[in-house]
């Protein structure tokens, strides 16, 4: 599936309140969502960040693992941190990702969004069936600003809860996870119904 590509957003990105932030990036993010886009062989992790010296951080984190210091002692981290491409806005990755081809954006978040939704049978059949390269895009702070989701070609369904209360309020590592096992796991025989 290296047709498909995730996005780690950290702008535009809602905080509490609800308004567009900028949220600083959580190192853990950069080595455990690689490790699970490697484990699933998604071709790209995009880090979105628009300041230049968080930038710099990332790129900081990934050359220490390929070729750095780290490398020598965990060889193995290598191939997860090498799917790490540095940009600065959603935009940027997505003209990296796609190239000439047109492509597909898809959003995330823990509030099932009604635009464009994919149930995740037809999620799975169509990232499998997909000519086209796919971005999935995952929020930081209290999730993707609305600016993504209107640009977004299809949104995932929510991870449930069978919680009375709902609280489904995922990190984004295990989101990660949780929705690449979902879209990616199994043979490519027949998908199992839809899923909580
Ligand atoms: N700093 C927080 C953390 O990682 O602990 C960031 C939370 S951030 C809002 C979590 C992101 O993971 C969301 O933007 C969304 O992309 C995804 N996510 C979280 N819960 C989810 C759910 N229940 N269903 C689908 N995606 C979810």
């Amino acid at each position: 599936v290296s047709h498909v590509a995730l996005a780690l957003v950290h702008h535009p990105v809602l905080n509490r309140a609800g308004e567009v932030v900028t949220a600083a990036i959580t190192n853990i993010d950069l080595h455990d969502i690689p490790r699970s886009a490697y484990s699933y062989g998604v071709g790209a992790v995009y880090v979105v960040h628009p300041i230049s010296a968080q930038r710099a951080l990332a790129e900081r984190i990934r050359s220490h693992w390929v070729g750095g210091a780290g490398e020598k002692r965990i060889p193995d981290r290598r191939g997860p941190l090498e799917l790490l491409r540095v940009v600065s806005s959603l935009a940027e990755a997505l003209a990296d990702w796609n190239g000439r081809q047109a492509g597909e954006l898809w959003t995330t978040s823990a509030r099932a969004t009604k635009n464009q939704q994919l149930d995740w049978v037809a999620a799975r059949q169509r990232l499998r069936s997909s000519k086209r390269r796919i971005l999935i895009a995952f929020g930081t702070s209290w999730g993707l600003g609305g600016a993504v989701h209107q640009l977004s070609n299809h949104a995932l369904p929510a991870i449930q809860s069978p919680r009375p209360d709902g609280y489904n309020h995922l990190s984004v590592r295990a989101a990660v996870a949780i929705i690449l096992d979902r879209l990616l796991s199994g043979s490519s025989a027949a998908p199992e119904s839809g899923g909580a």
